[in-house]
């Protein structure tokens, strides 16, 4: 079975601009950034998205919140975004959960 986008970026056969990486995170910038700073905020183990998470992730989401907070204070940043689209519906677009954190401009609420 073909492995999705984002697996391949964790298993670093397909390339992206990695700016932070544990042992279960990677965090890279995305390719089509809608900020100044927009980085992707990933599990290495796939999952497809918040509403599929098991009881047994929920540190990992912590983990992801803690690599946003990580990278916010490596870049200097003060005031960010971080956000979560869960469906089609809500803007997803990749089957593999991820963050999106977003800076260096004025954001607008709501997002739209
Ligand atoms: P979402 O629409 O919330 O699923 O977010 C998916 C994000 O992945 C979008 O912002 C895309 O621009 C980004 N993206 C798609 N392909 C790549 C890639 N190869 N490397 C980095 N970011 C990507
Ligand atoms: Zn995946």
């Amino acid at each position: 079975m073909a492995k999705c986008l984002f697996c391949e970026i964790a298993e670093k056969t397909k390339q992206a601009k990695i700016i932070h990486e544990t042992n279960d995170v990677i965090a890279f910038h995305d390719l089509n950034p809608q900020a100044p700073v927009h980085i992707l905020i990933v599990p290495k183990k796939h999952i497809s998205k918040l509403t599929a998470i098991e009881k047994e992730d929920t540190k990992l989401l912590g983990k992801l919140q803690y690599a946003a907070m990580e990278i916010a204070k490596e870049l200097n940043l003060s005031d960010f975004r971080l956000v979560m689209n869960n469906g089609k519906k809500a803007g997803q677009t990749v089957d593999h959960l991820h963050y999106h954190l977003l800076s260096g401009r004025r954001l607008l609420w709501p997002p739209g």
